[in-house]
C-alpha cells in the first residue's frame, strides 16, 4: 500500500499536470491513493509577477477542479484545498467551498512562494483556526526563499498546537538539517519526501522517528514518470532496507492515514 501525500493537478506556466497523468502514473508505479491540490490556485507567477489578465481561476474555481477530480475517483484521490491568502483570503466563499467539497476534502495546502506570504502572516490565521475547527492537517511548501523558510512553518505550528503541519520538501534547496531539527522540536510538525534526498529522509527517521515522515513527490510535475526520479526510486527500493518494516509502512501510508483521517 502506497499513499502519495503530495500530488498536483493544473496547467500553468511551464507546468502541465493533467489529472490523467496522475491516474496513469499511479497505475504504472503502484500508487494506491493520492492527496491532490490544484496548482492553478497560485497567486503570482513563477517570477512573482501578477497573473495574466485573462487568468481564469479564483480560490473557489481552482479548488473545484480538485474536488471534481476526487469525486470522479473516490477511494483513490483525496483533495487538499490550496489557499489564496494574499489576493483573496478566508471568507464565506471559502467555507462554502469546503462545505460543498464535503468528505473528499482531507486538508489545506499553502504555497508561501506562490502567495508571496510567510506562514506567520496575519492573513493565514483564520485559515489555521478553521483547520483546527475542522480537524484538517495543513501542508506547506518549504524552501530557502524569503517566504517559504522552514522557520515560518515551525512558528505557525508552534502557535497552533492542535493542528498538524506537514513541512513539504523539508526545506527545498537546503541540506535539510535545520528543517529536520525544527520538525523534531514540535509534536505536531511533520516532513514529506518531495525532492528530499533519501539520506535526509533517513536522518529524520533515525533521529525523531518514522511517524515524522510522509511519502510525497509533487507527481506529476515531471510528467507520468515523475516516480522514476532517482530519489523516488530509492524510496521504493534501497530505503526499504534501511528502516524496519513497520517504519516503512508508516512512511509509505500509515502516517498519511492517521494525519489525513483516511
Ligand atoms: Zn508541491
Amino acid at each position: 500500500m502506497i499513499i502519495d501525500s503530495h500530488v498536483h493537478i493544473g496547467q500553468f506556466g511551464r507546468f502541465d499536470m493533467r489529472p490523467e497523468y496522475v491516474i496513469n502514473s499511479m497505475k504504472k508505479y503502484g500508487i494506491d491513493y493520492s492527496l491532490v491540490s490544484s496548482g492553478v490556485a497560485v497567486e503570482f507567477d513563477e517570477d512573482h509577477n501578477p497573473l495574466p489578465g485573462d487568468w481564469k481561476y479564483d480560490q473557489y474555481s481552482a479548488n473545484m477542479l480538485t474536488i471534481d477530480f476526487a469525486r470522479r475517483n473516490e477511494g483513490r484521490i483525496g483533495a487538499l484545498i490550496w489557499c489564496r491568502p494574499k489576493t483573496e483570503g478566508f471568507d464565506e466563499d471559502f467555507v462554502r467551498l469546503v462545505d460543498d467539497g464535503g468528505s473528499c476534502i482531507k486538508g489545506l495546502k499553502f504555497h508561501p512562494y506562490y502567495s508571496m506570504l510567510p506562514m506567520t502572516a496575519l492573513q493565514i490565521e483564520p485559515y489555521l483556526s478553521f483547520a483546527a475547527e475542522r480537524g484538517f492537517p495543513v501542508m506547506i511548501h518549504s524552501a530557502d526563499d524569503e517566504f517559504s523558510q522552514p522557520k515560518f512553518v515551525y512558528e505557525a505550528a508552534k502557535a497552533h498546537p492542535n493542528v498538524n503541519f506537514i513541512m513539504a520538501h523539508i526545506g527545498l534547496g537546503t541540506d535539510n538539517d535545520d528543517a529536520i531539527e525544527l520538525i523534531g522540536a514540535l509534536p505536531n510538525l511533520y516532513g514529506d519526501t518531495a525532492w528530499v534526498r533519501p539520506e535526509s529522509g533517513l536522518k529524520l527517521v533515525k533521529k525523531y522517528g518514522a511517524q515524522k515522515l510522509l511519502f510525497g513527490t509533487d507527481n506529476p510535475i515531471d510528467g507520468e514518470d515523475t516516480y522514476a526520479h532517482p530519489f523516488y526510486k530509492a524510496y521504493f527500493g534501497e530505503f526499504k532496507e534501511q528502516v524496519s518494516r513497520g517504519d516503512y509502512e508508516l512512511i509509505m501510508h500509515g502516517n498519511a492515514e492517521r494525519l489525513f483521517n483516511l
